[in-house]
């Protein structure tokens, strides 16, 4: 069917194919990905140069602006500064806890290698593991949902420009904060690296508005003129890429993390502030952890999630053909992995709904986790000279005295020293035989944790499992190609075995290469980590999307995609616009404007001259004069601002702060109390609207429609004829509907239901 209405380009008979999705007897399945929710509303980018700014400006000048500059400047230095304090308290936590638990676990496990006593270590796994998941996943599902997770996905649909309910609060954070300690301790195969860029953007989202709705008595009123959509999206930019610092010891990454992951506006002025939190981040996490280390002022410890120094990574040119096909192993793997979490996670929609069972399932990933565990510990043994590695629990199980169990102390240690352990311990520490079954059960594992009701992330089981499979084709190439001594480093092909698994879940390509490059410390080996990450997105990309998108899609976000649909140019912004408009005039009735808000959900109303003087075959409904923004609507009619013009108005009562008191959350019309008398008043929108709002030419093609949006981060677009009279209106939702879908090389266009 094609797109719109009968439109120009289908009597040129050019219109493009679109798949419209329809739902039978209009029940729309719970778990399908072909709705947007019309609830998601958008952020503005647009800065509103309305009278009132302008007044405010002109009234403060220059030093204002400059005292607005170095307050950005100071915010990012604080913003830095407080994630990795978070980090630090994080990773202290864990580090304190996990050390309680599996010192007792490796008393228990040392005293017992028989299977009549492995009921001891096993209860005390279990019920430490169950006793450190149950506050975590209590305190998601019953007091802050949004907190699940990595939070990942809900940061890049704020930097996309959409508003998620409860994603900057300060309950979020800390929800955030002790969920992801009580899962990793839980011994969950999850991490807490995804969490710590969901915690940076809240601290900047609190602090630049200096104000909380948690913390009632907070209110900064130096940083009020900071609140609005595009300030604080900035700033909750420059928080997302100080958490990636915080987590991987990696500012420039964290800079390319916030550039390919959202923020669509850019200039250099951000691009140097947001690089300055994530530095600070960086510097202050390496201070004090390497402060809480004993070696302080070493600076030795680069970030949450540490690969430990690797001195030879070096590779020849043939290898490069064997990180192509590593990359398209995780890419595969990847792409399976995302599938059976897709279904997994549709499965959670339908049936797993109460918080009750909510909390029943983390128990219960947390009990099969461990269960699986102990029966590798036991029944498998790989035993190495106790002073080849530095592990932190070595177990003995099984083995002879000065030797420890390699397989046994990949469980019993926090994941993060796993991978470092996959990374570099020496040749013959692990064998492929008991590698398999730890790689297929870890796989599998975090596949069922990812989506449970806890927060957590997903960088350090898919590092682990890639860094597992990595290590067994090192082993194999070492074994197979014992004469070739660039090919014996296991620890090489471990690294890239966890490239090309992250990079086949997640897809990230620009940020992940940087990042894993800021990781290693090794700027010689960004090469081969770029073509494995490169590879693993292709393959993966071949049979489905990455993970994150996969899970924006399930709840319906209308994230806005870097690019238009193909074909996207035939289409004009007549056949895809909004008509009939509402539209107000410059001076309005309070009456009809109150009945407007009520009856109609839109967000954004153009003002307009009603004069209509077109003779256009498309109905036309007044000629622009500006476009109103319901916010603003509501803030004029709570403070009763009802005169016809201008003259006499009290400009310490009516201005910028007006609207900032009540931001972001402002009143609905219901909140709205209006007597009789003040109903049949009128309100004069000319001071208050933007006077110059973006709009398109009704012959503008989709695909220049759609860059306007994402370039510009807009929200609303009017379309106008040729005499500037309003024709119709476009939002995100009108674009973001058309979804291009792609599978095993095939690609076409669908049209999604708004409910
Ligand atoms: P957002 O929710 O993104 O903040 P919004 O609430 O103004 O924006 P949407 O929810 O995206 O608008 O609008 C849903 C549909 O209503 C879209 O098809 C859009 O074109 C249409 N629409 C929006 N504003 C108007 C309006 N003033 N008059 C007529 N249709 C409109």
């Amino acid at each position: 069917m094609s797109l719109g209405v009968p439109s120009l380009a289908a009597e040129r008979n050019q219109s493009i194919v679109v798949e419209v999705i329809e739902f039978k007897d209009e029940k729309i399945p719970i778990g399908t990905p072909n709705i947007l929710k019309r609830s998601y509303e958008s952020l503005d980018y647009d800065e509103c140069e309305n009278d009132l700014l302008v007044n405010e400006a002109q009234r403060k000048g220059y030093p204002w602006e400059i005292r607005k500059k170095i307050s950005r400047w100071f915010i990012c230095l604080i913003v830095g500064l407080l994630t990795a304090l978070i980090g630090v308290g994080i990773d202290i936590s864990i580090q304190y806890l996990a050390k309680i638990k599996y010192t007792k676990l490796k008393e228990y496990l040392d005293a017992c290698s028989d299977v009549d006593c492995m009921y001891t270590p096993y209860l005390f796994w279990l019920a430490s593991n169950l006793v450190a998941v149950l506050p975590g996943a209590v305190l998601v599902a019953y007091v802050e949902p949004i907190a699940m997770g990595s939070g990942i996905p809900h940061v890049k649909c704020y930097l996309n420009g959409i508003k998620m309910p409860h994603i900057v609060r300060l309950r979020t954070l800390v929800v955030k904060v002790v969920g992801v300690v009580s899962a990793v301790v839980g011994g969950l195969a999850c991490g807490k690296e995804g969490p710590m860029i969901h915690s940076g953007a809240v601290v900047a989202a609190g602090i630049s508005q200096g104000k909380s709705y948690f913390l009632k008595f907070l209110n900064m009123h130096s940083f009020a003129k900071f609140r609005d959509d595009r300030e604080k999206r900035d700033f909750v930019s420059g928080g997302a890429a100080a958490g990636v610092a915080a987590a991987f010891g990696a500012p420039v990454g964290g800079v390319l993390f916030a550039l390919e992951e959202g923020a669509s506006f850019w200039n250099q002025g951000l691009t140097w502030r947001i690089f300055f939190a994530s530095s600070v981040s960086a510097f202050t996490l390496n201070a004090c952890m390497s402060w809480y280390e004993d070696h302080p002022g070493n600076m030795s410890y680069d970030g949450l999630l540490n690969f430990g120094s690797f001195d030879d990574l070096n590779y020849h040119m043939p290898e490069l053909i064997i990180f192509v096909v590593m990359g398209a192993i995780g890419g595969l793997l990847g792409a399976f992995y995302n599938f059976a979490n897709h279904k997994l996670t549709v499965f959670r929609m339908r049936y797993i709904r109460s918080r009750w069972l909510k909390v029943l399932e983390v128990l219960l990933v947390s009990g099969v986790s461990c269960t699986l565990a102990i029966f590798m510990v036991y029944g498998m043994e790989q035993c190495v000279d106790i002073g080849d590695n530095p592990t932190p629990y070595p177990i003995q199980m099984h083995c002879d005295d000065g030797e420890y169990n390699s397989l046994a102390s990949l469980w019993i240690q926090l994941p993060e020293t796993t991978v470092r352990s996959f990374f570099h311990d020496s040749s013959g520490t692990h064998a492929i035989g008991t590698l398999l079954p730890f790689v297929i059960v870890y796989y599998f594992v975090s596949i069922w944790t990812y989506g449970i009701s806890v927060s957590a992330g997903l960088f350090i089981p898919c590092l682990l499992v890639g860094g597992a499979w990595g290590r067994m084709i090192g082993i194999g190439l070492q074994a197979n190609f014992p004469y070739a001594p660039i090919l014996a480093n296991p620890g090489k092909y471990a690294l890239i075995g966890a490239a090309a698994q992250l990079g086949g879940v997640v897809r990230m390509t620009i940020s992940l290469t940087v990042i894993l490059i800021e990781a290693t410390g090794s700027i010689i080996f960004g090469l081969p980590l770029m073509i494995t990450l490169l590879t693993a997105k292709w393959v993966g990309d071949f049979f489905n999307e990455g993970l994150y998108d996969l899970h924006i899609q399930l709840s319906g976000v209308p994230l806005l995609a870097w690019d238009p649909p193909p074909l996207s140019f035939i289409l004009n912004a007549r056949e895809f616009m909004s008509s009939p408009v509402t539209t107000l005039q410059p001076v309005e009735s309070v009456r009809r404007i109150v009945h407007i808000l009520r009856t109609k959900t839109y967000n954004g109303f153009p003002v307009v001259d009603p004069c209509v003087s077109s003779a256009d075959s498309v109905r036309s409904f007044g000629r622009l004069k500006g476009l109103i923004l319901r916010s603003q609507l509501i803030v004029m009619l709570q403070n009763k601002i009802f005169n016809v013009n201008t003259d006499g108005w009290d400009n310490s009562r009516i201005n910028m702060s007006m609207f900032r008191k009540l931001y972001p959350r402002f009143p609905t019309i219901e909140d709205i109390a209006l007597t009789d008398e003040e109903m049949n008043r009128s309100l004069d929108l000319r001071p208050f609207m933007n006077p110059s709002p973006y709009c398109v030419q009704m012959i503008s093609s989709m695909q220049r429609v759609f860059r306007l949006f994402r370039a510009l981060g807009l929200r609303h677009v009017v379309v106008t004829n040729e005499t500037n009279e309003v024709v119709g209106i476009v939002t995100r939702k009108d674009l973001t509907k058309y979804r291009v879908w792609k599978h095993f090389g095939q690609c076409g266009v669908k049209e999604l239901k708004i409910v």
